[in-house]
């Protein structure tokens, strides 16, 4: 036995991560359930490091030195429990098993619990950045225990992503059994936010104020050098000034406008749905998706014409500019929304399941290698440092001092959008949810009214703990309580 670590899965993700674990000087057993895949990796890229190609899973187990680590990049679901069992079959209890797929945080915490029970570890470790981040240096988010951190961590802190600020590996040991997964999974759902409100300030631009592509995307160059500097703006810019080789127009114009999705964004609103935590911004995020690709329903309003005005923001050439400012304002106070929410999903996520997840550490894996990187997020995890984040982002004074100046320009944003008819989905929910957080109180006292009318579920008092219930049926309509 030679290889130090083992990639199960040779396409694009594990092929890369293999060869990223070869480049920082590991011996890297590798093996793809058909060996063409195998075969592929030997050939192209065989040179670059210390790979042992092989056949069989037992001959890939038996190259492992002991404690066996292997990371499974396998199609998530069926796919990872069937290369789980197989394994299994093949390693000794103390061998660590790995899943870098995307999997579903419950299928992390079962599958962790079933191998542990067989004596293996098992650690469930989110990997963000895509192909490129994965070669070059991904984000990574592992859960498991403490134990199998210490033979994984120095190995995966070799080929994280190194935070371009202070040069610390984009890695952290995140929680035991599935809190990597979850995190990793929160993370795609503020990477829906993230891209959604980037979209809502370029439909702004683009049919409120008729800009092209192309002065768009110079906006976006320039918004890369504020506080919205990211990885997300930067492409933004990229993919605004590019031109289709075919027909000569921005090349954004001639691709379909419908959103895809995998399912990671729909786990985070899911799982929110289920922790009764309010995360909006990510919900609308996945829910523009859902309505672009809503073809049937949008070739129906298209020949219905529903009526409403036509997008087109009026408004004087010397404004324009101010304008743009404060579109500019009210995607960073969304941005700000929507990470405060998903935060506040991973803090909630950590009491159900019962994970200590240190989220100023989470803040700082994800400034290299992942897709939402950002400068943004130093300032976040700063927040989460001093403890002034402890109960949301939106409290800690960085972020209290942007919603301040934000909020002008956000609220014009909104309203304008509303008057033309541009949908903002991200903008507007996120200061609905500002808005809720400033209000003392809410119509939920009305709403408790109606649910005492019509199905006896009481209410509490502002002035006397305990539940009350009104006979709203009986004359005089009395009040009762009830404990
Ligand atoms: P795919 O998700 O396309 O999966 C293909 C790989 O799965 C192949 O190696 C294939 O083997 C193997 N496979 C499928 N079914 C089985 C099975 N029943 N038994 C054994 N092997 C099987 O590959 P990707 O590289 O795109 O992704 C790998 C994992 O990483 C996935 O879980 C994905 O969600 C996750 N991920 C992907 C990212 C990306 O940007 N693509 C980013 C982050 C995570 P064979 O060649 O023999 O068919």
């Amino acid at each position: 036995a030679t290889a130090n670590i083992g990639v199960i899965g040779l396409a694009a993700m594990g092929s890369n991560l293999a060869r990223n674990l070869a480049h920082h000087g590991n011996t890297v057993a590798v093996y793809n359930r058909h060996y063409s895949r195998t075969e592929d990796l030997m050939r192209d890229h065989g040179m670059e490091g210390q790979f042992v190609p092989a056949h069989t899973i037992e001959e890939f187990v038996a190259s492992l030195k002991k404690p066996r680590t292997a990371i499974i990049l396998v199609k998530a679901g069926a796919p990872t429990d069937a290369v789980i069992d197989e394994l299994e079959a093949a390693m000794e209890p103390g061998d660590i098993i790995v899943d870098g797929g995307n999997s579903y945080f419950k299928d992390t915490i079962r599958r962790e619990k079933e191998v542990r029970a067989k004596g293996f570890h098992f650690v469930g470790c989110g990997v963000s950045g895509g192909e490129e981040g994965a070669l070059n240096g991904p984000s990574l988010m592992p859960g498991g225990t403490d134990e199998s951190w210490k033979t994984l961590g120095p190995i995966l802190k070799s080929i994280a992503a190194k935070a371009e600020d202070d040069g610390a590996p984009c890695v952290t040991h995140i929680g035991e059994n599935g809190a990597g997964h979850f995190v990793k999974m929160v993370h795609n759902g503020i990477e829906y936010a993230d891209m959604q409100v980037i979209s809502e300030a370029y439909d702004l631009m683009r049919r409120g104020l008729g800009m092209t592509p192309d002065e768009i995307g110079d906006q976006f160059e320039e918004w890369n050098k504020t506080e919205l500097n990211s990885y997300l703006i930067e492409i933004t810019a990229d993919i605004l000034h590019e031109k289709d080789k075919k027909t000569g127009k921005p090349l954004v114009d001639v691709i379909v406008d419908q959103a895809g999705m995998k399912g990671t964004g729909t786990w985070t609103v899911q799982t929110a749905l289920s922790l009764g935590t309010s995360v909006t911004a990510i919900a609308e995020g996945v829910f523009a998706r859902a309505i672009s690709s809503q073809t049937g329903l949008r070739q129906e309003a298209a020949k219905q014409g529903l009526a409403g005005p036509d997008g087109r923001i009026d408004i004087p050439e010397d404004a324009k500019k101010a304008f743009i400012e404060d579109i500019r304002q009210a995607l960073y106070a969304s941005k700000i929304v929507a990470y405060a929410q998903g935060f506040n999903e991973i803090s909630d996520g950590a009491k159900e399941y019962d994970w200590n997840i240190d989220l100023a550490a989470v803040a700082r894996i994800w400034r290299g290698g992942c897709i939402i990187r950002a400068q943004f997020l130093n300032k976040v995890s700063d927040a989460f440092e001093s403890g002034e984040a402890e109960v949301s982002m939106l409290f800690a004074s960085y972020f209290e001092k942007a919603m301040e100046k934000a909020q002008g320009s956000w609220r014009r944003v909104v309203a304008k959008a509303a008057e033309v008819g541009v949908p903002a989905p991200v903008f507007s929910s996120s200061l609905s949810y500002y808005d809720a957080l400033r209000s003392r109180r809410l119509p939920a006292a009305l709403i408790q009214g109606q649910r005492d009318f019509f199905g006896a579920h009481t209410y509490g008092r502002v002035d006397e703990p305990g539940a009350f219930h009104t006979l709203w049926a009986q004359e005089g309509r009395e009040e009762i309580k009830e404990s």
